[in-house]
């Protein structure tokens, strides 16, 4: 007899061990048939699991479901989960990444717990990362994080500034820029958010001709990530259609 109860996780959302694998089979289908779509190999698209507000004991379920690589928004939240005595003893086969907004006072925090910073969007941030970096003795691996327009989004770079915030960066020793990252504006018609995707793979297209080297493209969500790997993402964020709604 299951009780009402049964199933509830620590974040009180209600989802069963078999809906959240096939939860997971099903993205990865889906992000396998986008790519073909697209001509792509889907080995060449890698899925962040975005885990804040997510329970420890969930994150470990999705790695027992072989999921290897947790995005976090808050450094302190991911703190606490990378420290954590069910997670810590498997950290060396798991990699964080931070997808949400860095503030230079938890620059230092920042480098030791993450393999991948998906939002530098200044070169006061970007210099923040680079000297602890060089104290911690690590080259920290970062993205630029571009908005397209200034009363889209609050974070990121102006289109109009990246290249000479990538000329700045360039002088960081401990540093190096992987690519670009972009959160267009939430469209209920996924469709709608093609435009965005587009002109981020444009603006990489672009800073590549100046010089840079930029393979990887972190963008988009639960909602519309299709469409971000039919337009070039290399690195999908999703949080929602893996663990359900946060709550
Ligand atoms: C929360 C978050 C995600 C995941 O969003 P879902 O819609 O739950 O998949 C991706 N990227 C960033 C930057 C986020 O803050």
């Amino acid at each position: 007899m299951s009780t009402p109860l049964e199933g509830l996780d620590g974040d009180g959302v209600a989802m069963s061990d078999t809906a959240f694998l096939e939860n997971i089979s099903s993205i990865y289908k889906r992000m396998s048939h986008a790519a073909m779509r697209a001509g792509r190999n889907p080995e060449d698209i890698k899925l962040i699991a975005v885990t804040k507000t997510v329970s420890i004991e969930k994150v470990k379920q999705a790695v027992d479901a072989g999921l290897r690589i947790f995005g976090e928004s808050r450094v302190q939240e991911a703190q606490k989960k990378v420290m954590s005595n069910e997670l810590r003893a498997m950290s060396e086969r798991l990699s964080w990444h931070l997808i949400g907004h860095l503030q230079k006072n938890k620059a230092k925090v920042a480098v030791e717990l993450f393999d991948l910073i998906h939002s530098v969007d200044s070169a006061e941030l970007a210099e923040a990362i680079n000297k602890y970096a060089e104290k911690h003795g690590k080259i920290q691996e970062i993205l630029v994080q571009v908005k397209l327009s200034d009363e889209l989004a609050k974070y990121g770079i102006l289109k109009d500034n990246l290249v000479s915030l990538l000329d700045e960066i360039k002088k960081m020793k401990h540093l190096k820029v992987k690519g670009l990252m972009t959160i267009p504006p939430y469209f209920d018609e996924p469709g709608m958010a093609r435009p965005y995707f587009k002109e981020t793979r444009r603006l990489r297209d672009e800073a590549e001709m100046e010089g840079f080297k930029l393979p990887e493209l972190s963008m988009g969500m639960t909602n519309d990530f299709e469409v971000a790997i039919e337009e070039g993402a290399t690195m999908v964020r999703i949080g929602t259609a893996i663990f359900g709604d946060r709550t």
